[in-house]
């Protein structure tokens, strides 16, 4: 399987992705954790990445493109792969479309994860985030890991607000450029997790 998962900033990208991966056991690649990975091991593509993410803003293409080139040869993901968060705009689609050419493969499904901007600014303003395992968590210590909860910079009003005009200038083309080539499959990302992943799984096997 490989599947591609679209959505604004809080749709819910990151928990479907990983329940869904886990389901078609692909490896799930997310390039916010990469990068947020990569900042906090304080690596070159770390610090470059850093000003652009704590405005809200997408990192330039070479530094993202390559990242996820180079992901994309790992042996895990020689079976399949689901993409959370790339492509991002028209530029990463197309140098996309160019990785599954020279591979000869191609996307069995691009999920879009459908939610308003009201849902989302109340979801990512109270969202706090795990400094350990990177997982979103709510009360005082992480469910998962029990490690410390912070809010991520961009989850702040002030970036949320950037980071959805980002989405609408930037990202959301990429539906109908991947609508047009016959893959769009479209869920609400709203009620509870496990039944939008019941949803989800539903459509990708029709
Ligand atoms: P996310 O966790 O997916 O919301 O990503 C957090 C931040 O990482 C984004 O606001 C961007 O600054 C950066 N980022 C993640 N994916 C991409 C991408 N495909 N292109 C450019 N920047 C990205």
């Amino acid at each position: 399987m490989r599947l591609l998962l679209v959505g604004p900033p809080g749709a819910g990208k990151g928990t479907q992705a990983q329940f869904l991966a886990a389901h078609y056991s692909i490896p799930h690649i997310s390039t916010g954790d990469i990068f947020r990975a990569n900042l906090k091991a304080g690596t070159d593509i770390g610090n470059q990445a850093r000003v652009y993410m704590d405005r809200g803003e997408l990192v330039p293409d070479d530094v993202t493109n390559e990242m996820v080139r180079l992901r994309l040869e790992e042996s895990d993901a020689s079976k399949g792969f689901l993409l959370d968060g790339w492509p991002r705009n028209i530029a990463q689609a197309q140098y996309f479309d160019g990785i599954l050419c020279a591979k000869n493969i191609s996307m069995d499904a691009v999920l879009e994860m459908q939610i308003s901007d009201a849902q989302i600014i109340a979801r990512l303003s109270s969202r706090r985030t795990c400094r350990d395992c990177g997982k979103p968590s709510q009360g005082e210590k992480c469910g998962a890991c029990g490690g410390e909860l912070y809010q991520r910079e961009d989850d702040k009003e002030e970036v949320i607000a950037n980071r959805l005009k980002v989405y609408a200038d930037q990202t959301a083309p990429i539906i109908a450029f991947y609508r047009d080539k016959g893959l769009l499959l479209t869920t609400p990302a709203t009620g509870s997790v496990a039944d939008i992943t019941a949803q989800a799984i539903a459509l990708l096997s029709k």
